[in-house]
């Protein structure tokens, strides 16, 4: 049978890894600066996480929502504690698209409401209402376009105000750091606004931490750089490390409903242990005061770099934007120089998003590799 042919995919095959390294079935070590998609937060193959994970398999991997689960109240805890988000709910899911449209669709239970409002360049999934919400007609079918979404840009309050004033949105989605789309970020200012507009005409601020949050960018969520309260945060990549979960946190003004929102495998035993694993080592190891500190030796270091003539992001969500395309480079960097980077929807942008345990070292490596790689390329 073939296999569904949708990936344009490297000539790669890793078969084992371990911290930031990857390796393939011809022996060569890649340094990992992409994380699988931003989804390696405590390094690939933790002694911990591995020992969590069998332990918990060898007692119980699944039974579905119908019984309780009492790993799924210490994760609960575990969350609140590490993001501050205490006065919030948890309802676990298994991928960040199945999040965001739990969010879409428990923004709209609660208002009574159905146009979301979304922002230029976002990327919030690929499932109905989050496909929908995602600005890039190329990957909605017919079926997707029937979902009531209003693009904005960032940081136009008027704009958004005179939207919101219509009186039939449920939901602002935004990306604090957006990620496909290119590292871009609404200011303090706009968020600030978001927040106080949504709150005042009664509409769920929905914050997609899916790619930045479990501390990525140095702060537990990206969004709190600012002192609001979303009325709904969606989380997954980061907070397995590679086990497929996912969740929400709901205020704790919006109540819930049996039925309201449903899975059969969110919050399994396996998805849970993942997640606590991984809150364990981050907490232990100080994973997010490194993250951060790595990204401003990051940033520091590629401002020196004359070719490269924007650096965005923060924390360890990181791009460096050239002049020129960067896919070429990204092969080079694979191929020759061994570097796993990401790319986005701005084609002159590199992404680094590497494990959090990652060392000044390893960027030196890169560096160091980047620089031959461009005059490999003729830059
Ligand atoms: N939201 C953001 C910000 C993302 O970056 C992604 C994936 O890249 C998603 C949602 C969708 O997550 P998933 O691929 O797990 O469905």
């Amino acid at each position: 049978m073939k296999l569904f042919d949708v990936y344009p995919l490297y000539d790669v095959v890793p078969t084992h890894a371990k911290d930031v390294y990857v390796y393939d079935d011809k022996g060569i070590k890649y340094l990992d600066l992409y994380g699988g998609h931003a989804v390696i937060s405590i390094g690939h193959g933790h002694k911990l996480y591995k020992d969590r994970l069998t332990k918990q398999l060898n007692e119980i991997g699944f039974y579905s929502n119908a019984v309780k689960n009492p790993l799924q109240q210490q994760l609960a805890d575990n969350i609140g504690k590490h993001s501050h988000c205490n006065d919030y709910q948890l309802f676990l899911c298994s991928s960040g698209a199945e999040a965001n449209e739990n969010a879409l669709k428990l923004a709209s239970f609660v208002t009574g409401k159905k146009r979301i409002i979304a922002f230029n360049n976002s990327f919030h999934g690929r499932t109905s209402a989050a496909v929908a919400a995602t600005d890039n007609l190329a990957i909605n079918a017919p079926l997707n376009l029937q979902q009531d979404v209003t693009f904005l840009p960032f940081n136009d309050e008027k704009l958004l105000e005179v939207e919101i004033k219509k009186g039939d949105v449920c939901a602002v989605i935004f990306e604090a750091i957006q990620g496909v789309g290119g590292l871009d970020e609404p200011s303090e200012e706009f968020i600030y606004s978001m927040d106080r507009l949504c709150k005042t005409y009664n509409i769920c601020l929905i914050a997609d931490e899916v790619q930045s949050g479990f501390s990525r960018s140095g702060t537990f969520f990206a969004y709190q750089k600012c002192s609001i309260k979303p009325n709904i945060i969606t989380m997954a990549k980061g907070m397995g490390n590679g086990f497929p979960v996912g969740g929400i946190l709901a205020h704790s003004s919006i109540e819930s409903k049996y039925g309201m929102l449903g899975t059969t495998f969110g919050g399994n035993h396996l998805a849970c242990s993942a997640s606590l694993a991984v809150l364990d080592v981050i907490k232990k190891e100080g994973l997010q005061e490194h993250a951060k500190k790595m990204g401003n030796y990051f940033i520091d270091f590629a401002q020196k770099i004359s070719s490269v003539k924007k650096v965005k992001g923060r924390g360890l969500m990181l791009g460096l934007e050239f002049d020129f395309p960067v896919g070429p480079l990204r092969k080079e960097l694979i191929y020759n120089q061994h570097i796993f980077t990401g790319g986005s929807s701005n084609k002159n942008l590199l992404r680094i998003l590497p494990p959090l345990t990652i060392q000044k070292k390893h960027f030196d490596i890169f560096f160091q590799k980047l620089e031959e790689a461009l005059k490999a390329i003729n830059v």
